[in-house]
């Protein structure tokens, strides 16, 4: 068992100064070089029981063995047992919470969890500059196709699946390009896009088909699926937005969290040559205090507005773990943000009660106070008005609180799909909205049933 994490720390910043990433798109993180990677490695202990893979990560990444590769600097071992679990690793090690870390046998012990998503992001760039990754290209073909709707993480990892395993997919999306969330909905500064692009030409490389602009329900009926495939994978995520609807929620300048960054991702990638939503020379309301809307902020920010401030209905979380989540549980606690370091103001326990505006603009929300009562659990369960309302001066209104989950029955009848077995969902279409390694792993098992 390695015992450096006594003289080695944990790394805890790993961000570009704010003054720096503010002015531009780059990923806010920067690099940190492989010998301090393998630093960082070598504080892992190799565990009896390691819960970051037996219960922290949904894809079952063999933690110790690729950070005990790292640390004896055996780079292309730390690959190989990586990518056996992990198909897409350059874009969990850049988005991913890292449930993994929360679950470390040393969270919560004063000396602070192995970096896992550091040591993951330096294996994976290495592998690509090393050319190591190579298209995964079936040994065989078995005769059978796939449609697959939906080219979000979900969507592309059972396509990559079925595609090693031998089924013709054939991967339809209604946007122009692959990637769902990853490409149009988080923001460039946390994932560049040419990632996306390097991974899709491997995809292309291993023979699978994309249509884009083809919206499955609108475009090409369902029926027409079921006549020309042996099965169906459903992963069109989760794509209606929950809405406000309080009075005012007509006037202009009130906008849904997908429309500022779907444009701005749009704008970065030149698929746009300006964007349609802006927080520049804007007072800025989130409505919304996750991590949409910590990306709506952190857009804003770079788009020049003068102020931007996030309020959200529930109570602050917080500042410590959770007892009711305790190791090695994802914590509920409040949790430091980027986009916080860079200007964010951030408000909890605040109603949206209506939107006022002058000209079919809105110029203000009025909202209220709010004090939570806690069920047994340590969950909200309802609330109280707890003082008088205010408004808050605002030009630009931006919606980010969250998507609503349907029930399978709901997936079906919008898409035109029978309910029979060889149609399937998986990704936040099955499950609610979620993570980018929950859709993932949820893609790969969805795909492993078919095969
Ligand atoms: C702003 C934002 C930031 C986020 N940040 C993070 C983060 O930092 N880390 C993290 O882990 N998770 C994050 N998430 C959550 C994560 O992006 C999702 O959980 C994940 O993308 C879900 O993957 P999916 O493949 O199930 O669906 P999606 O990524 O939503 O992909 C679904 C795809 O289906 C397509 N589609 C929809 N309807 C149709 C149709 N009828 N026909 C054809 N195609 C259709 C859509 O165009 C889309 O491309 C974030 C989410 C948002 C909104």
């Amino acid at each position: 068992m390695s015992r450096t994490f006594f003289e080695i720390s944990r790394l805890e910043h790993v961000y570009r100064p704010t003054e720096e990433r503010l002015k531009d798109y780059s990923e806010v993180e920067g690099q940190v070089l492989s010998d301090e990677v393998k630093r960082l490695a070598s504080r892992c202990q190799n565990c009896g029981l390691p819960f970051c893979h037996a219960m922290g990560c949904p894809l079952k990444n063999a933690v110790p063995d690729f950070n005990r590769a790292v640390m004896q600097g055996n780079w292309h071992d730390a690959w190989e047992r990586l990518s056996e679990t992990s198909p897409f690793p350059e874009f969990t090690s850049r988005v991913c919470p890292a449930l993994c870390e929360a679950s470390c046998c040393l969270e919560g012990t004063g000396f602070g969890a192995t970096n896992v998503r550091q040591i993951e992001k330096r294996i994976v760039d290495t592998a690509f500059a090393e050319g190591w990754v190579k298209p995964r290209t079936p040994k065989f073909r078995n005769g059978k196709s796939v449609a697959v709707i939906g080219a979000g993480p979900a969507g592309l990892a059972a396509t990559v699946k079925l595609n090693e395993s031998g089924w013709k997919v054939t991967l339809y999306d209604r946007n122009e390009k692959p990637g769902g969330l990853l490409r149009y909905g988080i923001p460039c500064f946390k994932l560049d896009k040419a990632l996306i692009d390097r991974r899709w030409r491997l995809m292309e490389e291993a023979g699978i088909q994309f249509h884009g602009n083809t919206e499955i329900g609108k475009d090409v009926a369902g029926s027409y699926l079921m006549k020309h495939y042996d099965a169906v994978v459903v992963t069109y995520g989760t794509p209606v937005p929950r809405d406000l609807k309080v009075p005012g929620r007509e006037l202009g300048g009130i906008f849904q969290a997908l429309d500022l960054l779907g444009a701005m991702n749009r704008m970065n990638t030149k698929e746009l040559s300006a964007t349609t939503v802006s927080g520049k020379g804007k007072k800025v309301l989130v409505i919304g205090g996750g991590d949409t809307g910590n990306d709506c902020g952190g857009t804003v920010l770079r788009q020049g507005a003068v102020s931007v401030m996030s309020i959200d209905l529930m109570p602050k979380p917080p500042t410590e773990r959770s007892e009711h989540t305790p190791w090695p549980m994802w914590p509920y606690q409040l949790r430091g943000s980027y986009a916080v370091d860079e200007g964010l103001e951030r408000f909890w326990g605040l109603n949206t009660l209506r939107f006022i505006g002058e000209n079919g603009q809105v110029t203000g929300a009025e909202v209220v106070p709010v004090k939570w009562e806690f069920a047994a659990n340590g969950k909200p369960a309802k609330f109280a008005v707890a003082g008088p309302a205010r408004v808050i001066p605002c030009d630009l209104v931006v919606l980010a609180m969250g998507f609503l989950r349907q029930k399978r029955e709901e997936v079906l009848a919008a898409l035109g799909l029978p309910d029979q077995e060889n149609v399937l969902i998986a990704g936040d279409a099955a499950n609610g909205p979620s993570l980018v390694v929950r859709a993932i792993a949820d893609g790969l098992k969805c795909a492993t049933t078919l095969c």
